[in-house]
């Protein structure tokens, strides 16, 4: 049954599942607690490839074992850099790429993503996304700088040329408790 519309990580995820296939090469620009990294494990399959990324080591090592102990860990590469530093360790085509911002759950709450690192993160899949291909940017507002970081990205979004991409905002607008918009970038 048709639940997308739940919670913008419950879109994101009907998003994946229509765009990711086994084989596929796909970036979580987010690692966290990894369960964007454990769905793209699963949708990529055997053949597939996942490259994460994650300023924390914490939440790169937990990952780690969650991978592990699910029998995924053989197509993730988990990188203890930021996703503005993608170029250093990626060079192949890939199908999405998934930002999901703000601090970690469970973790220091004064580490968070920045527009300007996240921005140049976007542009960098951009460069690498295929035809047809999707970025996914998950976007919360109620920590501090969380909404000057939305702010920045909609400058930057409302400008690029909709000849190369579409640009599409999902957002609740009849909830309550500032809930997560998420943005999604098609190149065309
Ligand atoms: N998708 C994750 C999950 O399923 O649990 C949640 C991600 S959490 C909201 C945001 C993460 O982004 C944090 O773990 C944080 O360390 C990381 N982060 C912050 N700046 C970053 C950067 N420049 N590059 C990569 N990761 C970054």
């Amino acid at each position: 049954s048709y639940k997308y519309f739940i919670n913008a990580l419950e879109i994101a995820k009907g998003i994946m599942d229509n765009t990711v296939f086994p084989g596929d090469t796909v970036i979580d620009c987010t690692v966290g607690n990894g369960n964007d990294t454990l769905y793209l494990a699963r949708l990529v399959g055997l053949k597939g490839k996942v490259y994460g990324f994650d300023i924390q080591k914490k939440a790169l090592t937990l990952t780690r074992e969650k991978l592990m102990s699910e029998g995924l860990y053989d197509r993730v590469q988990l990188i203890h850099d930021g996703h503005e530093n993608l170029f250093e360790y990626v060079d192949e085509e890939i199908k999405l790429g998934i930002f999901n911002l703000g601090y970690l759950p469970g973790g220091d709450h004064t580490i968070v993503t920045r527009s300007d690192t996240t921005i140049l993160g976007i542009e960098n899949c951009l460069k690498i996304l295929s035809k047809n291909g999707i970025i996914l940017i998950i976007c919360y507002t109620g920590h501090v700088g969380g909404l000057e970081e939305k702010n920045e990205l909609e400058k930057y979004f409302s400008i690029v040329n909709q000849k190369e991409c579409n640009v599409l905002k999902f957002q609740f607008i009849n909830q309550i408790n500032n809930p997560p918009v998420l943005y999604g970038i098609e190149k065309l």
